[in-house]
């Protein structure tokens, strides 16, 4: 869990990248241009970083017209979620005035239908005749309305459907981490709380298991936080291969990540702890850009079960204690909360 220092040096190493993407570009340094440069140096929005690095790849530069659609694209998701809201709107408003259209017909009809009566009572045959003719008329009018409704509740369904889609896609990017592509931590607490929820109305074990990368900041502060972000990616790898089905792996905040583990007792938990764990340091890194080798990245785990009286909480207190103390016994290591009564490998 980063201090406020290493926040500090890491979004001060941020803003050098994206001042020097400026300069190197001779953009104006204006709020917008900085902002775009300063996220593309943090990695974390991938579609952001496919968009620019596709426009330097096709035309070496960036023109002030690309950094404007560039930011209107990525920079403005409240607008696009707007814009959906007032698709919404707008749709409901087309239906509205087809189905007042549609009854101001239905209404003229019913007048009709009752003068016709009127009509019919002092007629002679030309004049049933006139009337009948009229009754055509109206008939037609209101077939053609009927039509018309037909046709625009058809083009209703098809874009409430879109929508429904466009709604589904903005919830799960609300829910992932864009540079890992885990569940981020707004989406790990939503977990959390149905699966102590879950196992407590199924009496089944749930343990929950906390990674922190080991000495992750000096790798930073050594080889770049462009490197730093493809640890992030591989250890995430390493999470989501090592884990059942049923588990959630999460990104809980900077280099921490959080996997919970339903229908887990902990002698299982420690099992999965140790091949994530071995999984990360089987292979050693290289740099990609230079083909350096960078040696091998650890990490450290803690391992908690849920107990009767545990809130999520005390729970997540209980496994980042564990962590801590696997920080403290030499790193590279899975330790268990008190209550486990079984040897693990470690190192
Ligand atoms: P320890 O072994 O005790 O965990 O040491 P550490 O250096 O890993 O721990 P510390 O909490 O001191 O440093 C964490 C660093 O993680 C600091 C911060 O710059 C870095 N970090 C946090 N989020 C990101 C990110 O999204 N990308 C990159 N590249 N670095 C990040
Ligand atoms: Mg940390
Ligand atoms: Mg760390």
């Amino acid at each position: 869990m980063g201090s406020k220092d290493n926040e500090g040096d890491r979004t001060l190493a941020l803003a050098e990248i994206a001042v020097g993407q400026i300069k190197a570009l001779r953009q104006p340094a204006h709020p917008r241009n900085y902002e775009i440069w300063y996220t593309y140096a943090t990695g974390h929005h991938a579609a952001l970083n496919q968009n620019i690095n596709e426009l330097i790849v096709r035309d070496g530069s960036l023109s002030t017209a690309d950094m404007d659609r560039i930011y209107h694209a990525h920079f403005a998701p409240a607008a696009g979620i707007d814009g959906r809201g007032a698709n919404v709107v707008d749709e409901i408003d087309r239906i509205m005035t087809t189905i007042d259209a549609i009854s101001g017909t239905a209404a003229d009809y019913g007048e009709r239908l009752a003068g016709v009566s009127e009509k019919l009572r002092a007629a002679d045959r030309d004049g049933v005749r006139l009337v009948v003719e009229r009754l055509v008329v109206a008939t037609k009018d209101i077939e053609r309305s009927n039509h018309a409704l037909e046709a625009r509740l058809k083009a209703s369904k098809q874009e409430v459907s879109q929508l429904r889609q466009n709604v589904e896609t903005v919830r799960s990017e609300s829910l992932t981490d864009p540079l890992t592509a885990l569940a981020n931590r707004k989406s790990f607490d939503l977990t959390m709380q149905k699966a102590m929820s879950d196992a407590r109305k199924s009496g089944e074990a749930l343990s929950l298991l906390m990674a922190d990368i080991d000495y992750f900041k000096k790798i930073n502060d050594t080889y770049g936080h462009l490197t730093g972000d493809q640890i992030l990616r591989r250890v995430a790898n390493a999470l989501k291969q090592s884990v059942h089905e049923q588990a959630v792996a999460a990104r809980y905040g900077g280099e921490e990540f959080a996997v919970v583990l339903p229908r887990t007792p902990l002698d299982r938990a420690g099992a999965v702890a140790e091949k994530i764990r071995a999984a990360v340091m089987a292979k050693p890194l290289m740099k990609r850009s230079t083909g350096e080798q960078l040696g091998r990245v650890t990490i450290s785990i803690g391992l908690a079960t849920l107990r009767p009286q545990d809130t999520a909480q005390s729970f997540i207190g209980r496994a980042d204690a564990a962590l801590y103390a696997a920080k403290r016994q030499g790193r590279n290591r899975v330790i268990c909360d008190a209550d486990c009564d079984f040897e693990l490998p470690g190192l």
